[in-house]
């Protein structure tokens, strides 16, 4: 029988002994596995800042551009191998979404987004944390190689005889900025003239590319002669040197919000969230700069690198009508007007 002056310290013993075993069955998690879409070197350089703003986690990392990711998060549904994916544009998040491949997670710092109605999902499975606009690169050399020829200035510029053939983008299939430029095509021109004109642009077509930044890099090197590359990817190639000019449909360009999600199942749960919340600091939006990146921020308290980039005509992309027509609109490009075979690198 145990006394009323020894209960008392014994049950404050297993009151400890309760809290301390419940404490090391959730232990932090010492690592992050990330799916990251933008350029491996804004990628690099978060690996960086995260890991020494939380020198206990250890970021893995793998660059895959958004229509692989969406393909190897469905692939690992059962067995997820990621716990974040962080990056591209929000079509891809919204199909995702869909199929039930996000976890949703309700940050401390969504009431950072400045634009809530556009730039988070409702039931908080991806939030944005960029803003970018589609522009056109022409190198210099050629234009000045081809005497009275002007860097296009609409869609239609691209279907002049003298850009037959010089003409690189992604594919769809594998990148999000090609596929951005796709569906803003088939929302300014509407689905039946829009994809007319895809298939007159895919005859333009130089070469197609796997990533979607690629053709800013490759047009720069006189590969081709106009690429169709997110604006911001082309400022970083002529930041870089590469002998490019930036220009915008008049008519109206697309844009991206760039997201990320938890990938649903993460094994490093608290680490993705951690990461989330980071990525809404005004702070860490602020460090693209730093990285190449001129991507706009989405949060309030973080200042645009490069505000000119989105005072263009911008059109009122529709990313719910892009996102649940994703899987679609891809299909029906590659089997209709282009494959995805031989894709460059
Ligand atoms: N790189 C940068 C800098 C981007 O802004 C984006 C778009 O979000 C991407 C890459 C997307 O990559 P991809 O078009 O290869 O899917």
């Amino acid at each position: 029988m145990v006394s009323r002056k020894h209960f008392i310290p014994i049950l404050f013993i297993l009151i400890a002994m309760a809290i301390l075993s419940a404490c090391q069955g959730e232990e932090e998690s010492t690592e992050l596995n990330l799916l990251c879409t933008p350029q491996v070197e804004w990628c690099e350089g978060m690996k960086a800042e995260f890991e020494q703003a939380f020198p206990e986690i250890t970021v893995n990392f793998v660059r895959m551009s958004s229509g692989e990711s969406l393909t190897r998060l469905r692939n690992e549904a059962d067995n997820p191998q990621f716990d974040m994916w962080w990056g591209g544009p929000i079509d891809s998040f919204i199909a995702a979404k869909e199929e039930g491949l996000l976890e949703a997670y309700d940050s401390p710092n969504l009431d950072n987004i400045k634009d809530p109605n556009l730039m988070l999902d409702p039931d908080h499975t991806w939030a944005g944390v960029y803003v970018g606009s589609l522009g056109f690169a022409t190198n210099q050399n050629f234009l000045d190689e081809n005497p009275g020829l002007e860097p296009p200035t609409s869609w239609d510029d691209l279907l002049k005889p003298e850009f037959a053939g010089q003409l690189m983008v992604a594919h769809p299939s594998s990148s999000g900025t090609s596929y951005t430029a796709l569906c803003t095509v088939l929302q300014i021109r509407g689905e039946d003239a829009g994809w007319e004109y895809l298939r007159t642009y895919a005859g333009q077509v130089n070469q197609f590319t796997k990533s979607g930044a690629a053709p800013a890099r490759f047009v720069g090197q006189g590969e081709a002669a106009v690429g169709i590359v997110f604006s911001h990817d082309i400022v970083a190639q002529i930041e870089a040197g590469a002998p490019l000019v930036l220009s915008f449909p008049a008519e109206g360009t697309g844009y991206e919000i760039g997201g990320m999600g938890i990938v649903k199942g993460a094994a490093h749960l608290d680490a993705a969230q951690k990461w989330f919340d980071w990525a809404l600091e005004p702070a860490t939006q602020e460090l693209g700069p730093k990285y190449e990146a001129f991507q706009a921020p989405t949060v309030t308290g973080a200042n645009p690198s490069m505000p000119e980039l989105l005072e263009v005509n911008l059109i009122d992309y529709d990313f719910q009508y892009c996102g649940e027509n994703k899987t679609d609109f891809i299909d029906r490009f590659t089997n209709e007007i282009a494959n995805a075979e031989n894709l460059k690198e």
